[in-house]
């Protein structure tokens, strides 16, 4: 199947590593050319010569949790040329009590989780417009639905993206551009191997114990029964941002391993 995304330029934030890499990765492979972001010269470097096996790759280090970054990263984008793929997957999580979240930890996961893409899509958007053709595409969560009560910043966030794309597809109509959020499931990137790496030793359990652990339980509904792949993931964004999906608008599609128990 042509996916028709040959020679687009896609922008996919936080794209070093884990779900954002893979999804960088999968759309150099159907022939985009992608520029890939994160906070380290290193590690977008690292990625830029690997992705460029495979096609044209550009890479801009910068924080996305500032406005600075984003403006950083507009920058560059606008240096390569228009921007047709935007793929919103920044992001961190972390555990904590209700009661322990504090201000700053509320204001700094909505910063990077929701204000990047914010910032970004305000820039990008108008253009894609104007050219009639575009594919913003959020990354959220399970959570988007399902929010873990030790980790209610985060899930916020994840549902805020869902609301954002939605919203925004609304001002797409009888155009070329569509805006959809994709709903993930618990998926084995660096980031969750680090984040497991650092609570399991609190509660005495390795990683390998955590990792094999995460799905037994009450309330634990995945129908997978084991972590996501970011292939898999990258799979149904790659369709998404594909000429093949322009029907699909406004959606908040699961990739969620069945977790969330509910017809639609
Ligand atoms: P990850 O931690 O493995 O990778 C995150 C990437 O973002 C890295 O490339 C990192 O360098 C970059 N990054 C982090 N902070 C940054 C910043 N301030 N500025 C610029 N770049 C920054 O993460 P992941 O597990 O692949 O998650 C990616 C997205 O998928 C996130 O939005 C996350 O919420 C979502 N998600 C992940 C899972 C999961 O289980 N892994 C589940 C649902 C949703």
């Amino acid at each position: 199947m042509d996916f028709g995304l040959k020679d687009k330029l896609a922008l996919v934030t936080g794209s070093t590593q884990g779900i954002g890499r893979a999804i960088a990765q999968a759309l150099a492979d159907e022939g985009a050319r992608v520029i890939v972001n994160g906070r380290s010269q290193r590690t977008v470097d690292d990625t830029v010569k690997a992705l460029a096996a495979t096609g044209e790759a550009y890479g801009v280090a910068a924080d996305l949790a500032t406005a600075a970054g984003a403006q950083q990263v507009l920058d560059a984008a606008a240096r390569i040329g228009p921007v047709d793929i935007l793929v919103n997957n920044v992001g961190y999580f972390e555990v904590k009590p209700f009661a322990e979240i504090t201000d700053r930890d509320w204001f700094d996961m909505f910063e990077l989780n929701v204000m990047s893409g914010v910032r970004l899509t305000r820039t990008l958007f108008g253009g894609m417009l104007l050219r009639d053709w575009g594919r913003v595409v959020f990354i959220a969560s399970e959570q988007s639905v399902k929010p873990n009560p030790d980790m209610l910043h985060y899930a916020m966030t994840k549902t805020a993206q869902v609301s954002l794309a939605r919203g925004l597809a609304e001002s797409t109509r009888g155009t070329g551009v569509t805006v959809n959020s994709v709903l993930v499931a618990p998926t084995w990137s660096e980031g969750v191997e680090t984040f497991l790496g650092k609570i399991g030793p609190e509660q005495g359990k390795s990683v390998a114990e955590m990792r094999t652990a995460y799905f037994d339980g009450p309330g634990r509904t995945s129908l997978l029964q084991r972590w996501a792949t970011p292939q898999e993931v990258a799979a149904q964004v790659v369709f998404l941002c594909s000429a093949r999906a322009a029907a699909i608008n406004g959606a908040a599609q699961r990739v969620d391993g069945g977790i969330i128990r509910s017809l639609f």
